[in-house]
């Protein structure tokens, strides 16, 4: 409506869109110096047995701690390295980091049976990701079982020749493939039946309503149903209390994470946590 446009025009020109375009070429230059300075690292959440509350694999989480902007978090910034283009770098620098902190936790004998690296739309479309996965894992010296990469619902929709050649690739190396977020985006489902996908990350937006809010229920229900039917693997993200979990377990569902157990660790206190539960065992 003209109403809303004319606001629009007249905000174009606004010193605070002009201050926020600032701020945006701001964080992109120094997002372009981020990686050579050394300006990131991971976290790593664990994934845990919903039942025992023990730790079975690790999701790595990329944060930003940059002296002007100060500390950030991905949602903040991947959206901009990915029109930049940056995201190509640094997502294989989280990929090489997060092997090399695998290889680490496997010296130390610690039973953490795989690791998670989120993979972004434009890795998956813009550049060769099957020989950067080959790379990182030879690197590290790990098979590929040990990797899982989270793919978005966009990937699997928007699948080409190019990007049909990667997921060919991915399954020779024998990674595991799940998708993150599942159920937020795009609805079609086709694509279950045609790619090697081992997993489904239920969002948490829909985990949000549970136990109370009857159609976020139902699309857990829905979901975990998918998921079972076709055989794949579920787990559960954003699990914040008792009741959510109790009531995945009555789904079924057996491996979640969430702050009920812990959000993203640096790398010692993650081991510290793997440690503690086989000295209890
Ligand atoms: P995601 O992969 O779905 O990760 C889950 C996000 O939820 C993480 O936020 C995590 O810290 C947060 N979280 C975990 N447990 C809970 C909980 O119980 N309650 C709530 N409210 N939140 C919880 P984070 O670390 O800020 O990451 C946000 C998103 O950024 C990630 O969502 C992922 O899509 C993306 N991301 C993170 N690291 C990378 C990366 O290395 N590469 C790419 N391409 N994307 C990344
Ligand atoms: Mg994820
Ligand atoms: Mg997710
Ligand atoms: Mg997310």
């Amino acid at each position: 409506d003209s109403k809303r446009r004319r606001r629009n025009g007249w905000q174009a020109f606004s010193p605070e869109l002009a201050s926020r375009q600032q701020q945006r070429l701001q964080a992109e230059t120094q997002l372009r110096r981020a990686l050579d300075n050394g300006e990131f690292h991971l976290v790593y959440q664990p994934q845990v047995d919903l039942r025992s509350g023990r730790i079975l694999y690790a999701e790595a989480l990329v944060r930003w701690h940059n002296p002007q902007l100060g500390e950030m978090r991905p949602d903040r910034f991947i959206d901009l390295a990915e029109t930049t283009g940056d995201i190509i770098r640094i997502g294989n620098w989280v990929l090489q980091e997060a092997c090399a902190q695998m290889r680490r936790w496997r010296e130390q004998d610690l039973p953490i049976h795989r690791i998670a690296v989120n993979v972004s739309y434009r890795q998956f479309t813009g550049d060769n990701l099957g020989e950067s996965v080959r790379r990182a894992l030879a690197d590290a010296g790990l098979p590929g079982h040990a990797l899982e990469l989270e793919l978005t619902e966009r990937v699997l929709v928007d699948d080409t020749p190019d990007t049909l050649e990667v997921f060919d690739q991915l399954r020779l190396l024998g990674v595991q493939l799940s998708i993150d977020d599942f159920g937020e985006g795009y609805s079609a489902l086709n694509y279950l039946r045609r790619l090697p996908i081992h997993a489904l990350k239920l969002s948490q937006s829909f985990l949000k309503g549970v136990p109370g809010k009857p159609s976020d229920v139902a699309i857990c229900q829905a979901v975990a149903g998918i998921a079972q039917s076709l055989g794949l693997g579920m787990v559960a993200e954003g699990v914040e209390s008792e009741a959510q979990r109790d009531f995945l377990l009555r789904l079924g569902v057996n491996v979640g994470q969430g702050f009920l157990f812990a959000p993203g660790l640096l790398p010692g206190e993650f081991a510290k946590r793997v440690a503690a539960q086989q000295d209890a065992a």
